[in-house]
């Protein structure tokens, strides 16, 4: 399957679009605000004299100018700004000046430590700051046409091929990033060093004997780095007093385990944390910190498809390879001595290892560890996973980093294999796992997702890591590309925003009531009389599934695509479906614990919550649900409009459910997802 670009397609849909335009026209502006505020921009000024301020942020800050830069090129795309453009220039212009005569690029030692770089990568993440330089690079690239920002890229990456090309196996990057930008790089220039690079760093994991001793020296050493750099604060500070400090919100925790700190590093020290515990075809349940994991995962993935598009035995396959992307570039400056670079293929079966591999691991993650949300980490300490059907409601971590790594995995899987099911977990994990992480105002953000809240959850303007706000933003940005596929021959529907695409010669255009009603007219406009096949997806939710059959009672390896194939006329034929949106109760797997007598209810892809502002009169912790109560209406004037469930408590008290998505929307609140139901 290839893939559109957001830009070749149009959006108009009465959910997203709204959701979309404040992306567009506030939340990226109130993001570089707070980068401002944060002085994450002036890092950079300090670099190159312009400001003589002290390095603010943790040592990896400068991802978070990255990635909004990312995030402000998608958007650009589609919504030429003027002061955007302003915005996105000025840091150009920046990075430019603050970027070393040979690629180099990372505030934290080109002010604290000049002589040193590429110390304690496990920790220090200076590869996967450059990771998210390059995908900005890239994406600048593809929405302007313009080299400026992307030549920047290319010198850094070049750097990188000199020094890690044919270094040793525990050269790799603790933050997985890299891999999957090195390999975006390779689609707009068709360097193969760097497509190599990210295969080396990808197959490197897993492989450094006692990786925990490596861990620990580096963690030690991180420490003293970090304590030299507080003692240069103490003393900028004495001599500066007017020098104002200021102190973000840290983690959003409904509640923390005990021995955290203990449980962290040992989860470090085994390799799992960072997904170093094992090669990565060996690597079949979802382990460590969830981000690091769907970003590693996400470039296996692009990975495979490489090897589809350039392996001889493709066309075995029955795949169709994909032509290549932008005008290969000029090159850039040549390798270093010794390095070399291989023509990129896999040995004869390790596409499949390695697809079996991720296949395998999927298939652990929606049975066995995911919520009901399609949330991933159920261990705080490590912001990750944990193990099988340990899903606490309260302890979820379920970062929106993690949905969203998700969903770049699971469209990367989809365009792989053609299975439906990877395209219904995107749908669910966008509408309820990822979309609760940006408020209605586009102001206000949640970084850590709880299924249940006592107190203590709300949600804020910036954290102290801020890597959630801009990584929605670039994904919100780029909406348009994960709803349609197509080869050759085949178009595939693989989500149903209301929109409209050319493909093949074939006009496309969704009408789509989803989420609030199931009907959908699918138009098909062919030039001429044409026969092809379109694949539409049959949603899991659509159909009755066994119960039970998953940890959250959510299982995605229901849906199929029907596959429709005939002669197609000009004449604007219409597809047209009405999925099933009564309401669900959906049950946790008995393994779960303490959910017993517990449900769910969904409608549609969208999973509800009690939230307490709209049920003052009940404990929504203890309440009973009667079942048979249930009722839905559409609401125009609550919360931008939304279908809210109505229902009673076995004895008479009212409820109202509202899409868990909208919670913390109106100010510090109780909330659950699952409710007792007799
Ligand atoms: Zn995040």
């Amino acid at each position: 399957m290839r893939e559109l670009s957001a830009r070749q397609v149009r959006i108009d849909d009465s959910f997203w679009s709204p959701r979309l335009e404040v992306n567009a026209t506030r939340a990226i502006f109130h993001q570089w605000e707070q980068l401002e505020a944060t002085r994450c921009i002036d890092n950079f000024r300090i670099v190159v004299g312009a400001s003589d301020g002290f390095r603010e942020g943790w040592y990896f800050a400068d991802s978070d100018a990255y990635k909004w830069l990312d995030a402000a090129s998608r958007i650009l795309a589609l919504h030429p700004d003027p002061k955007l453009v302003s915005l996105t220039d000025s840091l150009i212009s920046l990075l430019t000046r603050a970027q070393t005569d040979d690629g180099y690029i990372f505030t934290y030692n080109q002010i604290h430590f000049p002589n040193q770089r590429w110390v304690n990568l496990q920790i220090e993440h200076e590869l996967y700051c450059h990771g998210h330089l390059i995908e900005a690079g890239v994406s600048h690239y593809e929405a302007t046409g313009r080299r400026d920002l992307l030549d920047i890229c290319i010198k850094a990456a070049d750097l990188l091929v000199r020094d890690f090309l044919n270094a040793s196996n525990d050269k790799t990057c603790g933050h997985e990033e890299i891999e999957l930008a090195l390999i975006r790089l390779y689609h707009v220039t068709q360097k193969m060093e760097y497509l190599e690079l990210a295969r080396r760093f990808i197959e490197r994991r897993g492989r450094v004997p006692l990786y925990g001793v490596r861990w620990w020296l580096e963690r030690n050493d991180f420490l003293k780095r970090k304590a030299y750099v507080d003692q240069l604060r103490q003393n900028y500070l004495a001599q500066h007093p007017e020098y104002k400090s200021f102190r973000l919100p840290g983690g959003n925790y409904a509640k923390e385990p005990p021995f955290r700190q203990l449980r962290y590093r040992l989860n470090a020290l085994s390799g799992f944390y960072a997904q170093q515990h094992a090669p990565i075809r060996k690597q079949t349940a979802p382990v460590g910190h969830s981000v690091r994991f769907g970003y590693l995962e996400t470039a296996a993935a692009m990975l495979c498809r490489e090897d589809q598009n350039l392996s001889p035995q493709s066309a075995q396959r029955g795949k169709t390879p994909e032509p290549n992307n932008p005008p290969t570039l000029v090159s850039s400056p040549a390798l270093a001595p010794g390095a070399s670079v291989v023509p990129f293929v896999f040995k004869k079966d390790s596409y499949e290892s390695l697809l079996s591999a991720m296949e395998q691991v999927w298939e652990r993650i929606v049975t066995r560890r995911m919520y009901v949300t399609g949330g991933l980490g159920s261990a705080p300490h490590i912001e990750g996973f944990g193990g099988d059907y340990d899903l606490d409601p309260e302890y979820a971590y379920n970062e929106t980093c993690a949905s969203l790594a998700s969903l770049f995995w699971n469209w990367e899987m989809a365009l792989l294999t053609n299975d439906a099911r990877y395209s219904d977990l995107f749908e669910w994990q966008l509408y309820n796992a990822a979309n609760v992480g940006m408020g209605q105002d586009g102001n206000t953000y949640l970084y850590n997702n709880p299924l249940t809240v006592h107190h203590g959850v709300t949600r804020q303007g910036w954290y102290v890591v801020p890597c959630c706000p801009s990584n929605l933003s670039r994904t919100f940005a780029d909406l348009g590309k994960y709803i349609y596929s197509y080869d050759e021959d085949n178009i595939w529907i693989h989500q149903y925003a209301s929109s409209e695409a050319t493909i093949n010669g074939v006009k496309i255009k969704i009408e789509s009531g989803l989420p609030w009603n199931g009907k959908v007219k699918i138009h098909i406009k062919p030039e001429a009389q044409k026969e092809f096949p379109i694949h539409v997806r049959k949603p899991s939710w659509n159909m009755a599934s066994p119960k039970a059959s998953t940890a959250s009672g959510y299982d995605p390896r229901t849906a199929e695509f029907e596959s429709i194939s005939r002669m197609w006329s000009a004449d604007d034929e219409i597809l047209e479906y009405n999925f099933d949106m009564s309401i669900r109760l959906r049950h946790a797997h008995p393994k779960v614990q303490g959910h017993a007598g517990k449900v769910t209810v969904t409608r549609g892809p969208i999973v509800y919550c009690l939230e307490s502002v709209d049920n003052p009169d009940v404990d929504i912790f203890t309440a009973q649900l009667d079942s048979a109560s249930l009722g839905d209406e559409f609401v125009s004037d609550l919360l931008g409009g939304c279908v809210v469930i109505h229902g009673k408590t076995t004895d008479g008290k009212s409820l109202k459910f509202i899409p868990y998505f909208l919670w913390a929307n109106r100010g510090a609140s109780q909330m659950t997802v699952w409710v007792n139901s007799k």
